[in-house]
């Protein structure tokens, strides 16, 4: 099949990320020009000492490296500058939706506030129009329930304006159990927010039956370690829990030893809601596009199969603006979206406006030399959701069948 792709076939064709971290996404660059900003680093003389740096040996100097880089953000205006240059990175390879992590906690004890600085990452963002992206505050399981608790107020008064649609726990997750946040996620829950836990990753299945049975959660970030735990991959598939999973971190981290030994392709015959996502692509060399390719390359992904995954990613979405609940509900008559934002029936008079001034219904579909299907639906006009539109009202037209449009980016 690869014979048959375009080279840049995977960075046209359209993408949703759900697992990502914004103070892991930095691009170097840009985080060399916030080194320079305080005065530089002796130990980092040029960009290449930088990206050698930045590269991934073993956990230990992964966190170290971790830390470093966080000292070089220290004003709002940094966040702000790091959300659109993220951005533009993600919409440099199509990708047309993501839910995105900021860590407020880590900052807080470098004394930024967390509504302010949530509100610079999404001033930031809003500067790239061509793909929606929705945050997702990670609490930052070091620092303990008690901590994770006081921020949620703090989130839950600015979640409307900022679009912060859920919460999440990464960190130690081996020394930091998902059991004691149990009260956490309910308050969370409480407050209107959607839930998912980093487990399966640094721990074993436990974790994950954890976030399960303790939290509750939505969705499992990584999820990888299920593959020990053959019961445990029956429930996730029966309630087809979402695992955002991140294949080159996992293999970077060393949770697998290969991508042969990744066992995404397993828990997607067995029914899965596999998604597909980069985690922290500036310092595991990643994006989604090189995901999607090693998939192919290593693990005999087809066209089909990466279909699926964008599918499961938009099932497992948390919507920002009710788009996608919106859409969803012009087709089914009914909501089928978790959103709480959405509860509304959308009439195709108004579907038409949310895309624009002048905007309206136009539907395409013709065969891409790649062999895939290419149904094209676009909502005409200039609206910035306009590229989202595009892939959510494919779900619209086709049913279960997401067809990746080709076409959308001009290819
Ligand atoms: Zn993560």
């Amino acid at each position: 099949m690869r014979d048959m792709m375009r080279p840049d076939w995977f960075e046209l064709v359209p993408k949703i990320e759900l697992h990502l971290h914004l103070e892991g996404a930095i691009p170097p660059a840009i985080l060399w020009e916030l080194i320079q900003k305080y005065g530089g680093d002796p130990t980092v003389p040029d960009s290449a000492a930088l990206e050698a740096k930045l590269r991934y040996r073993d956990f230990p100097q992964f966190l170290e490296t971790w830390m470093w880089k966080n000292q070089y953000l220290r004003e709002y205006e940094d966040f702000e500058r790091i959300g659109e240059a993220v951005a533009l990175h993600l919409a440099s390879q199509n990708v047309v939706y993501a839910e995105i992590f900021f860590s407020a906690p880590d900052f807080r004890r470098r004394g930024l506030a967390t509504q302010k600085l949530a509100a610079a990452v999404r001033e930031g963002l809003d500067r790239v129009e061509q793909l929606d992206i929705s945050l997702v505050a990670d609490l930052v399981r070091d620092y303990g329930p008690d901590d994770a608790m006081t921020t949620l107020p703090e989130l839950a008064e600015a979640k409307d304006d900022l679009d912060i649609v859920g919460i999440g726990i990464g960190g130690s997750e081996h020394e930091f159990p998902p059991e004691p946040f149990a009260a956490v996620y309910e308050e969370a829950r409480a407050l209107g927010f959607h839930t998912s836990a980093h487990a399966g990753e640094g721990a074993g299945p436990e974790s994950i039956w954890g976030a399960i049975r303790a939290l509750q959660v939505e969705r499992i970030g990584h999820g990888t370690r299920a593959a020990e735990d053959a019961v445990l991959v029956d429930y996730l598939g029966e309630h087809r829990i979402p695992l955002e999973m991140c294949p080159v971190s996992n293999l970077r981290t060393g949770v697998v030893e290969s991508i042969e030994a990744h066992p995404i392709k397993q828990f997607l015959d067995r029914g899965l809601c596999v998604t597909v996502n980069t985690d922290d692509p500036a310092m595991f060399n990643t994006s989604l596009a090189a995901e999607f390719e090693a998939l192919v390359d290593v693990l005999g992904f087809d066209t089909a199969t990466l279909r699926r995954v964008t599918e499961n990613a938009l099932e497992a979405a948390w919507c920002r603006r009710g788009l996608i609940a919106a859409l969803r509900a012009t087709r089914a008559g009914s909501l089928t979206c978790r959103s709480r934002r959405a509860h509304r029936p959308v009439a195709p008079a108004q579907l038409a406006r949310e895309g624009g001034a002048g905007g309206g219904l136009r539907r395409e579909r013709s065969t891409h030399h790649c062999g895939a299907l290419v149904a094209l639906v676009r909502i005409a006009g200039q609206g910035r959701q306009e590229a989202l539109g595009e892939v959510l009202i494919l779900q619209v037209v086709e049913g279960p069948r997401i067809a990746l449009t080709l076409d959308a980016c001009g290819a």
